[in-house]
Formats: structure tokens, C-alpha cells, sequence
């Protein structure tokens, strides 16, 4: 029913286990009343001209209309002329920043127990621009480009994000050593903003030696920026900091204030539709986009909730160790709020 309070959101379920982690998303947002109202869409059995995609223009609009959404994974059918839907979001989007916040969930036991940090990649150009080709037989040209326009957006996005959410510091993460032109453009640009936010802590840290420092100590580090390529390492490294790619959350964030949260894990075909998949980095992005709405009341519940669920043990699923279905986790979590 429409009602002028609920702020309405698109809905990408997404295939293989998504419908199920979306399921459970939707019962714990109900039971935490949260003043959401999902509009759902699927991917669409052919391609849409319009998107030369399987993603819809409908759904597009969706998203472009409601500014917010979460998405479920997908997985691109295969064949030929149609472009990957993560690409066809992410390009009509104009999906700029991925940010991901990794922090250590108590009671699930990894090597470390103090990780906080959030990783912000570029996620529009680098050596990701898609400009490959021969030169001569044996001999093959990549172009990474840099850009001060995008440079300087992702590097805004960082620090506006840093004071917005308490946060102390932004280190960027560069090659600039090496990479002079590309990676030094892309620290002239934090620079640049930086001055723009006296009270944020602003440091450059070269990559490899930003690696060694995450794998010994990651409670060096608060808030991350970087270019693409090392943004795609360091944010899936971060991960495997906190146990795996099935826990963390993500949100990215578009033109115009648009903020698409999702899991980073895939669509895990080998244990859809059992009833076994884990819906915490759902539910975690979930919990991004809230915080990106400002809902931080109905934010905290939820991750509360979600976090005590696992810290006690009882249900957890399968790749948590624990017996436990879906469904069982979502209800304990369901108990807590
Ligand atoms: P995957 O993440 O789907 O699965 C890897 C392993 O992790 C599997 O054993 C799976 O069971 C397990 N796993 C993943 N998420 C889980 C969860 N929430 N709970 C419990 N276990 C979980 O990776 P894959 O097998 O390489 O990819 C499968 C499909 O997903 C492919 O079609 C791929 O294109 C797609 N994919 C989509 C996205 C996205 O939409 N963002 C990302 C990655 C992969």
C-alpha cells in the first residue's frame, strides 16, 4: 500500500541463493520496522535493446528514481551480445565508489579480533578502462587512466564519509613511486581535498607496503582510498581479514547521491535453493544503505542483532561452521530485535 512515509527502495534479488538472502532481508527489515517499501525487480530472461543487457530499463529507472537499492548477486548468462549486468549497472549507474566497511564480528573467531577500517575503490577507470590491444604480435598495450575528475569524486566521497561517520583518518593507497603520472595525479587530487578537511588525518601509503602493514597490524588503518586495480586486491584482502567474502558487506555509490548496497559473494549455485545460505552480508549492505539514509537507529538494531546472532553461536550456517538453515538464523536474528 503506498504510504507517503516509506521511503521506497529497488529491490534486486538477484539469482542462485539471492532470492533466499533477500527473503530474509525483507522479514528482518519488517520485524525492525523499518519505513522501507521494496520495489522488486528481476533480471529480465533477454536483452533489453535499451540496456543491451538482460538487466531491464525499468530497473534502471528504478534505481535512478528511488536513489537506493539493494541488490541481491547475479549471475550473467552466457553468450554473446549483451553486456554484463554488473557492468551495465555499474556503467548506466555511473557507480563511481565501492566502499566496504570491514570490521571484525565478535565471537567468530579469525586471526584478528581489532579490524575497523573501510576500503573506498575508485571503480570507474585504471587499468579496469577496458583499453587493451596488440601492438605487435608478441607485444600487448594495456592503458590505465587516471582522471583528476574522478580522482578528485572518489577522494570527496573518502573524506565526506570519514567526517560523516566519526571516523579519524583517510590514507591513500598508491604506487605513485612507479606509477608517476597515473597514481601521482590520483595523490595530487586527495591532497587536494584533504586541505578541504582539516580535521580528518590525511597519510599516503604505497601499496605493498600498505599490504605488510594490513596482514601485521590491521588496526593501523581507518579509512582507506585508492584506484581501482589496488582497490580491487585490498578490499577482497580486507575481507579475508575478518572470514571471508560471505560476511562482508558493500555499498556503491552513483552520480547524483545514488547508493546501490550488495553482497560481494556470488550467486553459490552449489547450495541454492537449500535453505543453507548465509544472509549476513545481505543483510550487513543492508545496513549500509540504512546508514547512507540516515536511518542509524533502525542500522544499529538490525547489526546489533545480526552480530549477537552469530557472536552466541547457536544458529549459525553452514559456512560458519554451524548446522543451522536460512531460515533459523534469520528467526534468532528476528529475536533479537
Ligand atoms: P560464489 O561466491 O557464488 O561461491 C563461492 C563459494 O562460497 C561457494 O562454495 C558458495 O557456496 C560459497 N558462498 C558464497 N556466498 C555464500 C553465502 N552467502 N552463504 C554461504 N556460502 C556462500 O562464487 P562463484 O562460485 O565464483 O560464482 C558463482 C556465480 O556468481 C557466477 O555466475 C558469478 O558470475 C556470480 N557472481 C556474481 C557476483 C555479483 O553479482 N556481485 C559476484 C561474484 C560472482
Amino acid at each position: 500500500a503506498a504510504n507517503s512515509d516509506l521511503i521506497r527502495a529497488t529491490l534486486f534479488p538477484g539469482d542462485g541463493i539471492g532470492p533466499e538472502i533477500a527473503e530474509s532481508v525483507k522479514q528482518v527489515f519488517r520485524v525492525a520496522d523499518v519505513p522501507i517499501e521494496w520495489e522488486e525487480h528481476f533480471v529480465g530472461t533477454e536483452v533489453d535493446p535499451r540496456t543491451q543487457s538482460f538487466l531491464t530499463w525499468e530497473s534502471l529507472e528504478s534505481v535512478r528514481r528511488n536513489k537506493v537499492g539493494l541488490k541481491g548477486p547475479m549471475a550473467t548468462p552466457i553468450g554473446k551480445g549483451h553486456r554484463s549486468l554488473n557492468l551495465t549497472l555499474r556503467k548506466e549507474l555511473n557507480l563511481y565508489a565501492n566502499v566496504r566497511p570491514c570490521y571484525s564480528l565478535p565471537g567468530y573467531k579469525t586471526k584478528y579480533d581489532d579490524v575497523d577500517l573501510i576500503t573506498i575503490r575508485e571503480n570507474t577507470e585504471g587499468e579496469y578502462s577496458g583499453l587493451e590491444h596488440q601492438v605487435v604480435r608478441g607485444v600487448v598495450e594495456s592503458l590505465k587512466i587516471i582522471t583528476r575528475q574522478a580522482s578528485l569524486r572518489v577522494a570527496e566521497y573518502a573524506f565526506h564519509y570519514a567526517k560523516t561517520h566519526g571516523r579519524e583518518r583517510v590514507s591513500a593507497i598508491h604506487k605513485a613511486n612507479i606509477m608517476q603520472k597515473t597514481d601521482g595525479l590520483f595523490l595530487k587530487c586527495c591532497r587536494e581535498v584533504a586541505e578541504k578537511y582539516p580535521e580528518i588525518k590525511y597519510e599516503e601509503v604505497v601499496i605493498d607496503n600498505c599490504c605488510m602493514m594490513l596482514v601485521k597490524n590491521p588496526a593501523l588503518f581507518d579509512v582507506l582510498v585508492m584506484p581501482n586495480l589496488y582497490g580491487d586486491i585490498i578490499s577482497d584482502l580486507c575481507a579475508g581479514l575478518i572470514g571471508g567474502l560471505g560476511l562482508t558487506p558493500s555499498c556503491n555509490i552513483g552520480e547524483g547521491g545514488i547508493a546501490l548496497a550488495e553482497a560481494v559473494h556470488g550467486s553459490a549455485p552449489d547450495i541454492a535453493g537449500q535453505n543453507l545460505a548465509n544472509p549476513t552480508a545481505l543483510l550487513l549492505s543492508a545496513v549500509t544503505m540504512l546508514r547512507h539514509l540516515d536511518l542509524h537507529d533502525k542500522a544499529d538494531r538490525i547489526q546489533d542483532a545480526v552480530l549477537k546472532t552469530i557472536a552466541e553461536g547457536k544458529y549459525r550456517t553452514g559456512d560458519l561452521g554451524g548446522k543451522s538453515t536460512t531460515s533459523d538464523f534469520t528467526q534468532a536474528i528476528c529475536d533479537h530485535i
